[in-house]
């Protein structure tokens, strides 16, 4: 006779505590029939958990929210955000709950939240459900941007619920078990600001602080400092993502973490062919949030959350301007700063080498790739072999052989670091084709092609022999992802 697993959890209520105007005490629906489909075992094990409990019908019910341990207070938290360019003074959880914080083996805290439990007071209309694709997506494409080094979100467990939820047709349910450093966005700092009570806005920037931006608790003013922290972050975020292509589909307000981690992967994608007008959405009509466009969308939050934080900056308005201003002048210089940087990993340069030679050279590259529709992930990894005397897999990618060798010879010029650029540059990320692939037998019923991708980008950097299909670019054509509820 085997014992099930004892599951011991202890969840913290902090965000409510903290910010109970943001917290709406609330329950996860029932799920008819749950089965867990995925269990992410490295993530279980960082915050403590143990995966043979949460396999338990206790443990599942904790992944659903539809039993929490003693003194946990699960809440829809509120938020506001500008969605498409337009204010919505009233988001919040529709279809998500925190159920609150746990402590990671690295002693720091985590949001254990969940996203399609359930109708909430914020719903608006929707049916507060999510379908396995979609959930299953967010699974697989933000392990990958964790293995690649990006700050993400994490997600711990997909479950299905049983519940079939109607879309463009009726689609099996799920539970998507989701581990945010926290889940403060810019959309919650103009939600406090909408109130207009200030002490809500100095609460919620004293716990993004706390969680997020220490340093800043010392700094001569704090809040400002804290808004420095978030444009940095965002800077060094948006960079990372350009350096391998992500687009993320949806950067609303209330899609942007003051912790500097990605969130919310919904009509998100890999681009293959390189070109900055890329964007996959349906229902980003104008491509607003195209590839290229990144950088000045981030921006453009970052002057929202700026104009939300004001009263905590200055006493008089001309003074807050003026300091958001001067701070949000910073966001262009890092993110340049940290696109050379990353590009100057990912090309193997030496150190020693002048900014503007090298930034002539990325200008340059990215020219080529854009001028003959290159495969950006699998043309980089290339030329590390390139590097070692193998020029052969990058000029099999390009048309213009003669613009193609012009190029390497420059840059070979410059005795590239091989090995360097192979930690940095990876062999796998998550094609659009292999995850609708996967997607759509997972909706099936059929979990194996989903468990192998995941399998295959936890490892991105390391080529395997056998996989060479997870390395190819994917069919040409257009590929349109959907909103992903
Ligand atoms: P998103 O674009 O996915 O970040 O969602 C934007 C807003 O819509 C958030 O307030 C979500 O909670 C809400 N939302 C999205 N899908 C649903 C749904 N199926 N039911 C209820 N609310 C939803
Ligand atoms: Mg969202």
């Amino acid at each position: 006779m085997s014992v099930a697993p004892a599951l011991t959890v202890a969840l913290g209520d902090r965000f409510a505590t903290a910010l109970p105007e943001m917290a709406l005490p609330w329950q996860a629906a029932e799920t008819p029939d749950p089965r867990l489909l995925a269990l992410n075992e490295p993530l279980a094990a960082d915050l403590g958990l143990d995966a043979d409990a949460l396999r338990t019908p206790e443990g599942v019910a904790l992944l659903t929210g539809t039993a929490v341990p003693e003194g946990a207070r699960p809440v829809a938290q509120a938020y506001a955000g500008h969605q498409f360019g337009y204010y919505n003074p009233r988001l919040g959880d529709g279809r998500a709950l925190l159920l609150g914080e746990l402590t990671g083996v690295d002693g720091r805290p985590y949001d254990l939240h969940l996203k399609g439990s359930g109708r909430t007071p914020f719903s608006r209309g929707a049916d507060g459900y999510a379908a396995v694709g979609p959930m299953l997506r967010e699974y697989v494409v933000s392990e990958a941007m964790h293995a690649l080094g990006i700050p993400t979100t994490r997600s711990l467990a997909v479950v299905a619920t049983g519940r079939p939820v109607r879309r463009e047709a009726l689609l099996p349910g799920a539970v998507l078990a989701r581990v945010a450093s926290s889940h403060l966005r810019v959309g919650s700092v103009q939600f406090a600001r909408a109130t207009g009570d200030d002490d809500l806005l100095r609460r919620l920037a004293d716990e993004a602080i706390a969680r997020h931006h220490p340093a800043a608790a010392d700094a001569e003013q704090p809040y400002l400092a804290l808004y420095e922290e978030v444009v940095a972050a965002q800077a060094d975020l948006v960079a990372r993502w350009m350096l391998v292509g992500f687009v993320h589909g949806v950067m609303n307000t209330d899609n942007m973490t003051l912790s500097g981690e990605t969130i919310d992967y919904g009509p998100c994608a890999f681009m293959e062919a390189y070109a900055p007008d890329t964007w996959f959405s349906s229902v980003d009509e104008g491509g607003r949030y195209r590839y290229g466009n990144q950088p000045l969308a981030a921006e453009w939050n970052l002057a929202r959350l700026a104009e939300a934080l004001l009263p905590l900056l200055a006493s008089d308005q001309e003074s807050a301007v003026a300091l958001a201003v001067e701070a949000l002048g910073r966001f262009r210089p890092f993110f340049d700063a940290a696109l050379l940087a990353g590009w100057r990993a990912k090309l193997g340069l030496p150190d020693g080498l002048d900014d503007d030679v090298a930034r002539g050279l990325v200008d340059d590259l990215l020219a080529l790739l854009q001028d003959n529709r290159v495969d950006l992930t699998s043309f980089v990894r290339a030329l590390s072999r390139a590097a070692r005397g193998d020029a052969g897999p990058a000029r099999e990618l390009v048309l213009d052989l003669a613009a193609a060798d012009a190029w390497l010879e420059r840059w070979r010029a410059l005795a590239p670091d091989a090995d360097a650029m192979d930690r940095v540059n990876p062999v796998y990320v998550p094609r659009n084709a292999l995850v609708e692939e996967a997607l759509t037998a997972a909706t099936a019923g059929d979990l194996a092609p989903f468990e192998r991708l995941v399998e295959v980008v936890r490892r991105p950097f390391d080529v395997r022999p056998g996989l060479e299909r997870y390395a190819a670019p994917g069919p040409e054509g257009p590929f349109v992802t959907y909103c992903g509820t």
